[in-house]
């Protein structure tokens, strides 16, 4: 479920017209619905509830303070990459023992911060960073946790080749049949405690296959590690569950965790996940308006105000986010949610921003509607992976982010300035 539907031809964010808040907080804009968001926690948390799971919302997806608060609210903890988002579930009072923290490149201030804010786990990611991580806590003369991440071999065929994480030669984890030496050498340290196992294989993954495919794997692992009296008390699972980037394309919740619990329930462990897209892609829209049209060739263009600076994902992954006008035409049909939306009289086009590298295309290909200078296009499914990767090149402002809760709509982050962009340099003249 989102709360992104037509009304009456008119786009709505929960109860409120997007045209409305375009009105009021300008354009480009991320809207986010809380709705949404904790519909998507609830289902997720409940479908898992049959054993104990702790649900860790992942910050790098969209990490708005105003978000984070809401997922809190609902109960979630966090899995951080960096200690930046640490710093930010901090700054909204999480339950630092609800803290996972994953990453390949932590460093030395990153990890003190880490072990002084006294988190759940950290999520060991190679030999040198587990010594590191204990010689650190020895000096503070504190304890931790560790979840070894483990390269099970599996992966989706349909991840992206940039976003897979779970074969053995990535930079992620250990491989599996290294892992039990891991354990020989470090299960029984003093400062981490080794007790538990991380799976993060790849995102997003749009079928139970490849996580059964890892935790049979991982169950076999278990088996040895207890076999020579060391505990495995906790499996995090890692994120990757899938959202929908169109309609249907995503395994419900309960459809993951019907394949997923049973294993679980064999491996006798406590359960961490990981969702970040699936929580928060279908939770918001870029909505943008359109500047120019034009034609060059034989190829249709619709210049819009967002750009590759604001939505980096078409660019970096080739990926396809479904792209409508945010006012129908009177009787038209409600798009369902396809790329293959081809409405009566459309116009196949490719809708770019105004940035300087022609990699700058928010879509490709799609028939819309004839669409004019001060339309407005909503760009779906882009709650995940959105404003976080926005940047300011060609000294672009970031746009505002705001978030719906019934009828009204709250600004969560002032559009920036370009003043704010040059501002350190400028105290540098
Ligand atoms: C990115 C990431 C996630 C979240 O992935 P989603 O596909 O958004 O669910 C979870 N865990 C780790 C370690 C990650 O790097």
């Amino acid at each position: 479920m989102d709360a992104f539907n037509y009304i009456n031809g008119q786009l709505c964010c929960e109860d409120l017209p997007v045209a409305d808040i375009v009105a009021q907080a300008g354009s480009p804009v991320y809207i986010y619905s809380k709705a949404t968001l904790l519909d998507h926690y609830t289902k997720l948390a409940s479908s898992f509830a049959d054993v104990d799971t702790t649900v860790c919302y992942s910050i790098k997806t969209l990490s708005n303070l105003s978000i984070l608060n809401v997922l809190k609210g609902a109960g979630s903890g966090f899995d951080v990459v960096s200690g930046g988002e640490l710093a930010r579930a901090m700054a909204i009072g999480a339950d630092p023992q609800k803290i996972v923290y994953a990453g390949v490149g932590k460093t030395d201030a990153e990890i003190r911060y880490a072990l002084e804010c006294n988190i759940g786990w950290f999520n060991i990611e190679s030999e040198m960073e587990f010594e590191t991580i204990s010689a650190i806590a020895a000096e503070m003369g504190v304890t931790t946790r560790g979840a070894l991440r483990i390269n099970p071999d599996v992966y989706d065929p349909k991840t992206h080749a940039y976003t897979t994480t779970g074969k053995k030669e990535t930079k992620f984890g250990v491989d599996i049949d290294r892992a039990e030496d891991f354990f020989d050498r470090y299960g029984r340290d003093e400062h981490v405690k080794l007790d538990s196992i991380h799976l993060h294989i790849g995102s997003p993954i749009y079928s139970a296959d490849p996580y059964v495919a890892a935790l049979k794997k991982a169950l076999v692992f278990i088996d040895a590690i207890r076999a020579k009296g060391m505990e495995i008390n906790v499996l995090d699972l890692g994120g990757g569950f899938a959202a929908d980037y169109e309609t249907g394309k995503s395994p419900l919740a309960a459809d993951y965790a019907a394949e997923i619990l049973p294993l679980i329930k064999q491996a006798n462990v406590n359960l961490i996940l990981e969702p970040g897209r699936h929580i928060a892609c279908n939770a918001g829209i870029l909505a943008t308006k359109v500047l120019y049209t034009k034609t060059g060739g034989e190829k249709k263009f619709l210049i819009a105000d967002a750009a590759m600076t604001d939505l980096l994902r078409p660019a970096l992954y080739q990926a396809e986010h479904f792209v409508y006008p945010v006012q129908l035409a009177d009787g038209a049909a409600t798009p369902e949610r396809k790329l293959t939306y081809a409405p009566e009289g459309g116009v196949t086009v490719d809708i770019v921003g105004g940035v300087c590298e022609t990699s700058d295309t928010l879509a490709h290909a799609r028939t819309l509607p004839p669409m004019t200078r001060g339309d407005l296009l909503a760009i779906f499914g882009a709650g995940a992976y959105g404003f976080v990767m926005a940047s300011t090149y060609n000294t672009r402002p970031r746009p505002a982010e705001v978030l719906v809760d019934g009828d009204t709509f709250k600004v969560i982050r002032p559009r920036e300035t370009a003043k704010e962009i040059f501002a350190p340099e400028q105290s540098c003249l």
